[in-house]
């Protein structure tokens, strides 16, 4: 006789975007869905709060999406919040050189096929047909190769275009990064046309597009959340999870019970030490700066580029100046009032105003930021099954093809999600 399926509890532990994606998700098709999370509030490395020395509620960092990024787009539709997210109408990137002061703003052509780049007005500064052309070897790189094995970092579009662009999208330095993953962020964005790659950014911060949001969503749906809540163990009995220990009396779970963890990938090992797990994280450092007076940018362009610096980007809220270091290793290491007062330097420069008196600064660092998307790390990045049937994985780091990003996480939660739909059908 069949088995009788009953639908039972989901116990999502976990409340970053991936936990909150897998948990939306779910609810919202009316299962019983309860979501823990170790901290005192959700968002996990996508998170908003409010700065005492600034006085104002920042992000723990800038975070740019791309208008390729459906799954996260949909996502902040889901939870009502579309309209939170403000991009250019047209894609559009501008650039500052701080070395020799040019600017320059990309802008993508329409179709798919990059005639845009035929006209020397519309290329980089500097550069040259040839150089794009050479940026095709990246299709055929191989699994172990890295971008600067397939790119060459004397062109000049080396360190405007695809240094900046293989940092910002995997937060890993050119010489370690995966050319297969790059290569993917250029197919499914420059090479789809400008309407793929919009960016898009938090107009009000990243609680109010991505977690908030979710949570009321969630509480609306009637599911619980429980904050300050740390998974300690895991319960197993064969190839079940038999309970969820959180330090307090476990929670016992039922024979239609699902578990999901959404965690970091170091917390995830730690719990399971058999599951591999990408092992290697990179930093990402940024500095939030309040100025007396809110600077000027192009009204629709809230960001700027910036090669030649310290920085990577440059992103403007108000009166607040927000600056962002990713693949920064060795500048993570350094003391926050001297990371502040060089990245101030730059800020100065790019918006041309004086370096004297140097303003109220924030230096927040994120040491783990993203596991370090190397062709090592890529290879051991986990499915969402695990050998216990009643437990899956997500997070940004697990097998999603995508790099480690909002598009990832939200992919790998609504992933999970599918599965115990599809396992336990209502
Ligand atoms: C500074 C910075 C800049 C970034 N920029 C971009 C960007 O521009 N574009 C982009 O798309 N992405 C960006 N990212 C990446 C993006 O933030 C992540 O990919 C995404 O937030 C990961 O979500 P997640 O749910 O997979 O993991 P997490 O956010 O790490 O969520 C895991 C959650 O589990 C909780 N937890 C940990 N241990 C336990 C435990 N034992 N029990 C219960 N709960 C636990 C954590 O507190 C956390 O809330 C950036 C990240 C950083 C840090």
């Amino acid at each position: 006789m069949a088995e009788a399926r009953t639908v039972g509890t989901v116990h999502v532990v976990g409340a970053g975007i991936a936990g909150l994606a897998c948990a939306v998700r779910l609810a919202r098709q009316g299962r019983s869905v309860r979501l823990y999370e170790a901290a005192g509030q959700a968002g996990g490395r996508c998170r908003s709060y409010d700065d005492s020395r600034l006085e104002r509620r920042i992000d723990n960092g800038n975070h740019l999406l791309l208008s390729a990024n459906t799954e996260a787009l949909s996502y902040v539709e889901e939870i009502g919040a579309g309209r939170s997210l403000i991009g250019p109408p047209r894609a559009a990137f501008p650039f500052v050189d701080l070395k020799s002061g040019e600017r320059w703003t990309l802008r993508p052509g329409r179709g798919a096929v990059p005639w845009w780049l035929l006209n020397p007005a519309r290329r980089v500064p500097g550069t040259g047909l040839g150089s794009y052309i050479a940026g095709l070897r990246l299709a055929r790189a191989g699994p172990t190769d890295t971008v600067a094995d397939c790119l060459d970092c004397h062109d000049p579009l080396w360190s405007r275009f695809w240094e900046p662009l293989t940092v910002a999208a995997l937060n890993t330095a050119p010489e370690e990064a995966s050319a297969r993953l790059l290569w993917l962020v250029v197919r499914e964005s420059f090479l789809r046309g400008e309407a793929a790659c919009r960016p898009l950014i938090a107009r009000d911060g990243l609680a109010a597009s991505f977690v908030d949001p979710a949570c009321a969503a969630l509480r609306r749906a009637g599911a619980e959340i429980s904050f300050n809540a740390r998974l300690r163990a895991l319960h197993t009995d064969g190839d079940r999870v038999q309970a969820l220990d959180f330090g307090a009396a476990p929670v016992a779970l039922g024979p239609a019970d699902w578990s999901v963890l959404a965690l970091p990938p170091t917390v995830a090992a730690e719990l399971l030490p058999e599951l591999p797990v990408p092992d290697e994280s990179r930093p990402i450092v940024n500095v939030h700066i309040r100025l007396d007076t809110p600077p000027r940018l192009p009204p629709d362009l809230p960001f700027l580029g910036l090669v030649g610096g310290l920085a990577d980007w440059l992103f403007l809220r108000g009166d607040v100046v927000s600056l962002t270091v990713s693949a920064a290793a060795a500048l993570a290491e350094e003391r926050s009032e001297a990371i502040a007062e060089r990245l101030w330097r730059d800020t100065a420069q790019a918006l041309a105003l004086p370096s004297e008196p140097a303003p109220l600064m924030r230096v927040i660092k994120e040491r783990r930021a993203t596991f370090a998307q190397t062709p090592t790390s890529l290879s051991r990045r986990p499915p969402a099954t695990t050998r216990w049937r009643n437990l899956l994985l997500a997070g940004d780091w697990t097998d999603t093809g995508y790099p480690a990003t909002i598009e990832s996480a939200v992919r790998s939660g609504r992933a999970a999600a599918r599965r115990i739909a599809m396992d336990s059908p209502k």
